[in-house]
């Protein structure tokens, strides 16, 4: 079809959601045309409700697990629950939006001859005997565990990235989030920063899991999407993998104590069971990204939580209950 205008195309799928929320944002504030994608599984429409008057944006209640007829440039394939409460809860269709999500995209991006950019993710390393963990590392990965829709899915859709573009040379950009958190993450969806902030804020006990030695590194969510950009604006034949995380590693105590020290209150930690397959360290080697893209993360533990504390203490219990 035609293009008339010179604004860039973009579909975000997952743009409901914590992150593709905040990329919508960033394209539509650079002058590009945004459809976001989403089915509301996991995301929010207060999420993106402040963008839908911009005339540049558009809004698509749909399951990428079916085909999407649209015509775009560029594609940033988000769609996929993240944290372990949700994608558990429907495991099957969270392989399904990886695997099958993934097919749709791939194929929407072979007709339109857009770019298409996967938000893969850390899980592919799976419990990691390298430490820190580097991009060449094929990953420690249980096939059936409750984490396997999640992992696998993930890991199978980077399959699906690597044989599009060799098979039909779709032009494909793969990166690996390390935990990242900030303001929209859902309050309720059990993920470790939003769930301990939540905690303190309510003056419940801190859950910490296991003994809280295992470690993860935290990206503050501004300093993701600056990575995304890059990556996606990068010369074509920088395809990835390439970890995206700040490499600051803290044990799970440590964080907990960190958002105790910036919410106040007399909550008090407690020791839980430890979920099947946690992983016990996480930490990226970010070399990769800092000599293909420049990029490095900014915001301190410190700031980050600061912004998302603040963010938790505005929000409206009722409407993201
Ligand atoms: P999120 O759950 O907030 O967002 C995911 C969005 O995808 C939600 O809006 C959800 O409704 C939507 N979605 C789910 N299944 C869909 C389907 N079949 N069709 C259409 N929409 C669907 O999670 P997030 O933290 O924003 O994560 C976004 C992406 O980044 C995911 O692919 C996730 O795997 C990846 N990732 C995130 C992190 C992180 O720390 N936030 C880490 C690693 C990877
Ligand atoms: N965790 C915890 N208490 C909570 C939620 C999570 O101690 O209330 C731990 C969890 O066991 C894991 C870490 O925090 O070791 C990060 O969990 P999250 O679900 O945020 O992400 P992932 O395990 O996918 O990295």
């Amino acid at each position: 079809m035609a293009k008339i205008s010179n604004r860039k195309r973009i579909l975000v799928t997952g743009g409901a959601g914590f992150l593709g929320s905040h990329l919508c944002e960033r394209l539509l504030s650079r002058g590009d045309d945004v459809i976001c994608v989403d089915n509301f599984y996991s995301g929010t429409k207060d999420n993106i409700v402040h963008l839908l008057p911009n005339p540049h944006f558009e809004l698509i209640r749909h399951d990428i697990t079916f085909p999407l007829f649209v015509e775009v440039d560029e594609i940033f394939n988000l769609a996929c629950p993240a944290s372990p409460i949700h994608y558990q809860h429907d495991p099957v269709q969270t392989t399904k939006t990886s695997v099958h999500g993934a097919i749709n995209m791939l194929g929407l991006a072979k007709r339109t001859g857009a770019k298409i950019f996967q938000a893969s993710t850390s899980e592919v390393y799976g419990d990691p005997e390298m430490h820190p963990q580097r991009e060449e590392y094929w990953g420690n990965v249980n096939p059936i565990g409750i984490r396997s829709c999640y992992d696998e899915g993930k890991r199978c859709a980077e399959t699906l990235f690597f044989d599009y573009y060799r098979q039909h040379q779709v032009d494909i950009k793969v990166v690996r989030i390390f935990n990242t958190y900030g303001p929209r993450m859902h309050p309720n969806d059990g993920r470790v920063v939003s769930n301990f902030i939540m905690q303190a804020l309510q003056g419940e006990d801190i859950t910490v899991f296991g003994d809280g030695s295992q470690t993860r590194s935290f990206c503050y969510v501004d300093d993701l999407v600056d990575g995304f950009l890059l990556m996606m604006d990068s010369p074509q034949h920088n395809i990835g993998p390439i970890n995206l995380g700040n490499p600051s590693e803290f044990t799970i105590k440590q964080l907990a104590e960190n958002v105790l020290k910036h919410v106040g209150g007399s909550s008090q930690l407690v020791l839980k069971p430890l979920p099947m397959d946690d992983p016990k360290q996480r930490q990226p080697d970010i070399t990769k990204a800092k000599e293909e893209l420049n990029w490095s993360p900014k915001v301190s533990l410190d700031e980050g939580l600061e912004q998302t504390i603040g963010y938790f203490r505005n929000i409206s219990w009722s409407n993201n209950a």
